[in-house]
């Protein structure tokens, strides 16, 4: 099978944001890196095109996006100081959007650096 390379891949795993990875792939998946640290390798390695889950859950249980979104805004709507938290990974408008969110539903931020 040949292999897609990408030059100059970013890795956004730790924040060091090293921009020089070159990536070797198939249709799904990453499968070797060049120049990445062992925890960048890792997080390439470990996110692939494949469908592992479906596209939201309720309580365990495969649910649309639609009833995903429905029940998550019943659990804020309804929560006394909800916590939006996490945000590591992710791009600067999903962080944007998630400061939005709070603001509008009275809650706070925190990222995992907390721990
Ligand atoms: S390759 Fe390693 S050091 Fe560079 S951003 Fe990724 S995790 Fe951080």
């Amino acid at each position: 099978m040949e292999l897609t390379i990408t030059k100059n891949a970013t890795c956004t795993f730790c924040g060091c944001v090293c921009d020089d990875i070159e990536l070797h792939s198939d249709t799904e998946r990453i499968v070797e890196t060049k120049r990445a640290c062992i925890l960048g390798e890792s997080w390439f390695r470990n996110h692939t095109a494949e469908r592992l889950y479906p596209d939201a859950l309720i309580d365990g249980e495969p649910a649309t996006v639609d009833e995903a979104v429905e029940e998550a805004a019943e659990y804020l709507y309804n929560a006394h100081m909800p916590l939006v938290y996490g945000l590591s990974n992710v791009t600067c408008e999903t962080q944007r959007e998630a400061v939005a969110l709070a603001e509008m539903i009275g809650g706070v931020v925190d990222s995992h650096t907390s721990l």
